[in-house]
């Protein structure tokens, strides 16, 4: 025992530990079976999961088989009639029920997500647990709310939900409140290393009545989260997990008509001006990566310094890291826990050695022997270092400096993940500045790593797309009015091409070019086909665009930054004048749609000219919000464009569909590579035209005709396209989807007939989808 004077020269803590006994106790009711329909099956093929601090196995659990899921799944379908048609009060009831009865059991969730997982009991105390809370009160709410404030929507139906170990009692209720508020059912897959919290949640639902089938838990490994997303009697699939198995899941749900969200990985910059508060800006970092052991999908990983402050902050820093406590999760004193598994500590270690490998200086505080991992900051990193392009999921950062705030925001975009960014400056001007301009679903000011119920969160780029938490998170778990019931989309037969530089035939002398960066270009393929009119005569020739034809307008599109920087009133005054313009040329509009064979040529261009009107109207209207956070800050959900669309437009009708898509995507401030229709290009190509005369800048909008399935192929799969609208027969859209795995870029489609002269024609479905919600929270108040 130290003397008292020894004890103030050292400062240290005294242990402090939490019992563990009652949930040692309450894990005697083991071996664990799924809870399906309202009870526990009887354990099958089990497997242990160890408490990963001491090694010493916790309980034994249920491996999920396909039989398992598919019945989970009946049972969800089966409540899902009874549990949809509730009032919304009845739902707030049990929703706020599951909120007091965690709160009774807090202690035990915290210890027992402890054992489980290896995190400090401090954060399990305060962080996962009144989180979880917050988040089905905050539902409880929205139950309440949803047919007032969603009009017109409805749930999904049953929803297929994967999370992971890093927060299992906190994903768990960020994925069953909003699901269960909308009215919808779940099937849960908790993460192999972690199930205990959400078998205990499993034991409130059955506490609480909730009807049976409402919620259902499979516990296992990766097959049992496939076999649930493979499964036909689900409607949505929500996963927050790494990108690799979100890009699976992205291709397993292709075509399938499965909503999808994914909340995926992350290397989320930490950006520190010269005029930060560093102190606060050291305890920050202490925030953003060596909390949760840096098992954090936000964790601000990448530290990016002024080089006139870098050396004190690196000063700083280090001494910081060196009195930081790793070890007993369940000490009170202790900062950092356990490696959630002796395989991710290998990961991280072994991730570290390649970055030592490749030029990386490793300072590290200390870490007792076993699973864990002593917190690390690496410098002398060049920007391709493992360590800066890998998302780590471990105590660990890397620090590298900039000079200037340009050059601050190239690092910090220099990542094909977009979760989260903290922004660390005394000069508003500039943290609004960064903070528009950072590629990222959230942004923290002079903060990091905040989360609340009413923010929404959730990525860009490889870190996903939908958000959780909010009215974005919301409407994640509502369909807007679907196509049900309407004929699907036939396809057209795909167009043939004349011979190379084939001459104008049927006597008819146009010469109709792609239009790129603003301007009338040659196909690459020095082809074009012949259009036919409704009497099968040719009534002119269509460029036939190819691979090369798509990567030049997105180019043209990457370079027109302009327009996404221009205010909602900018681009209207430019719609507005388009619209006007089109009033002029009503004619020669109407005479193209006469020879493209439209029934109506007339209504065409009028109902195409009151849209331009209507999007014009919208262009500086689609406003953000600000939610109501649980601590002081203004809490902004913006409303911000992708960048780069890719549109594909159905084939009639051929004016009125291009500028019912591509009009809501460019109000928003994206600019578009448009594949018009497939059948009738020409009334599509002929709009460039009224582009250049209507002060649309090169490169917004951008049209490649030719042939359907080719093009939709390239600009899924392509890099620099952001998100992709594609209305098309049922197989190319599956495609689409399937091929945007790769980058994940959000997609929308539709195969089914739509009204595009009535309101279906204007639903605010296309404007919604044309914006992603960024949050920033920026300290204010108290
Ligand atoms: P995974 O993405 O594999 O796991 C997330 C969840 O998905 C788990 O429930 C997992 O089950 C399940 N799963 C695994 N494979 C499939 C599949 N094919 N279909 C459906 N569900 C599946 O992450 P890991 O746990 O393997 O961690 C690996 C790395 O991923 C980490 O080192 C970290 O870098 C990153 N990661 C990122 C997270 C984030 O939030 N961004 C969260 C977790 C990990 P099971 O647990 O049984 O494997």
């Amino acid at each position: 025992m130290p003397s008292i004077s020894e004890v103030l020269d050292s400062m240290d803590y005294g242990p402090a530990p939490e019992s563990a006994d009652h949930a040692l106790k309450w894990l005697e009711r083991g071996p664990f079976g799924h809870f399906i329909n309202g009870a526990f099956t009887a354990p099958d093929a089990l497997f242990t999961t160890d408490n990963p601090a001491t090694g010493a196995p916790l309980a034994q659990v249920s491996q999920g088989s396909a039989a398992d899921i598919d019945a989970a799944v009946a049972a969800a379908r089966a409540a899902f009639g009874d549990w949809s048609a509730r009032p919304g009060h009845e739902r707030a009831r049990y929703l706020y029920a599951m909120a007091r009865h965690i709160q009774k059991r807090e202690r035990l969730f915290a210890v027992l997500e402890v054992l489980d997982n290896g995190k400090p009991i401090r954060e399990a105390r305060d962080i996962d647990i009144p989180l979880a809370v917050r988040h089905f009160y905050h539902h409880a709410g929205w139950a309440e709310l949803v047919v007032e404030e969603f009009p017109n929507h409805r749930p999904h139906g049953v929803c297929g939900q994967i999370i992971p170990w890093n927060f299992p009692l906190l994903m768990l209720a960020w994925k069953i409140a909003p699901a269960l508020a909308a009215g919808n059912t779940v099937v849960l897959k908790p993460a192999e290393y972690t199930p205990l919290t959400a078998l205990l949640f499993a034991e409130i639902c059955t506490e609480i009545g909730l009807p049976p089938g409402v919620v259902n838990i499979v516990t296992g490994d990766g097959t049992t989260g496939a076999a649930l997303v493979a499964h036909e009697g689900v409607d949505k699939i929500a996963f927050t997990g790494s990108t690799a198995v979100g890009r699976e899941i992205r291709r397993a749900t292709a075509g399938t008509g499965k909503a999808l969200t994914l909340e995926l990985g992350g290397k989320s910059p930490f950006i520190v001006f010269a005029d930060a508060d560093l102190d606060a800006a050291v305890e920050g970092v202490v925030d953003a990566i060596w909390f949760n052991q840096g098992e954090v999908c936000c964790a601000g990983s990448r530290i990016l310094v002024a080089e006139a402050v870098a050396p004190r902050f690196e000063a700083l820093l280090r001494a910081r890291m060196g009195r930081l406590r790793a070890g007993d999760p369940l000490d009170k004193g202790t900062d950092i826990g356990a490696i959630v598994h002796p395989r991710q500590l290998e990961r991280i270690t072994g991730l570290v050695d390649q970055a030592q490998a490749q030029g990386a200086t490793v300072h590290a505080g200390t870490a007792p022997q076993g699973c864990f991992c002593p917190p690390m900051l690496l410098t002398d990193v060049a920007p391709a270092n493992i360590a800066v392009t890998e998302e780590i999921f471990g105590p660990v950062a890397v620090m590298m400096t900039f000079r200037t705030p340009p050059e601050a925001l190239e690092l910090a975009n220099n990542t094909r993940y977009g979760l989260a960014a903290s922004v660390w400056t005394e000069n508003i001007g500039t943290a609004m500045d960064v903070a528009a301009n950072l590629r990222a679903g959230v942004v923290w000011i002079n903060a990091t790593n905040l989360f609340d119920a009413n923010a929404p969160f959730g990525g860009m780029r490889e870190s996903g797309f939908g958000r959780e938490g909010g009215r974005a998170g919301m409407l994640a778990y509502l369909a807007a009015p679907g196509p049900q019931g309407r004929a699907p989309l036939a396809d057209s037969p795909a167009p043939v091409p004349l011979p190379a530089g084939g001459g104008a035939g049927g006597g008819i002398d146009r010469t109709t070019k792609l239009f790129i960066g603003g301007a009338f270009k040659r196909a690459d393929a020095g082809q074009s086909w012949s259009v036919h009119g409704a009497g099968g005569d040719v009534i002119g020739q269509a460029p036939w665009g190819s691979r090369k034809d798509i990567r030049n307008a997105v180019e043209a599109a990457a370079k027109a930054t302009g327009w996404g920087r221009a205010t909602g009133h900018e681009r209207a005054q430019v719609l507005y004048f388009l619209a006007e313009n089109m009033d002029r040329r009503r004619a020669e509009m109407t005479e193209a749609l006469v020879q493209a064979g439209s029934p109506d040529p007339a209504a065409e261009v009028d109902c195409s000219i009151r849209r331009a009107f209507l999007h014009a109207a919208w262009a500086d209207k689609l406003d953000g919000r600000v939610h109501a956070t649980r601590s002081a800050h203004v809490t902004l959900a913006m409303n911000v464009p992708h960048g780069v669309m890719g549109v594909i437009c159905p084939d009639a009708p051929a004016l009125l569909g291009f500028v019912s898509l591509v009009l809501p995507a460019i109000a928003m401030g994206n600019r578009v590579v448009v594949v018009p229709s497939q059948t009738q290009p020409l009334p599509a190509l002929d709009f460039g035209q009224l582009l250049v005369s209507s002060d649309v800048p090169g490169g917004v909008v951008n049209i490649v005709s030719g042939p359907r399935a080719a093009l939709t192929r390239v600009l899924a799969a392509h890099d620099g396209v952001d998100a992709l609208c594609c209305v098309a027969p049922p197989e190319v859209c599956a495609m689409a989807e399937a091929e945007a795995a790769g980058n994940l870029k959000p997609v929308w489609t539709e195969s089914a007939q739509r009204d595009w002269f009535g309101p279906a024609g204007q639903e605010a479905v296309f404007r919604e989808f044309a914006v992603q919600v960024k949050t920033v929270w920026t300290p204010y108040g108290a």
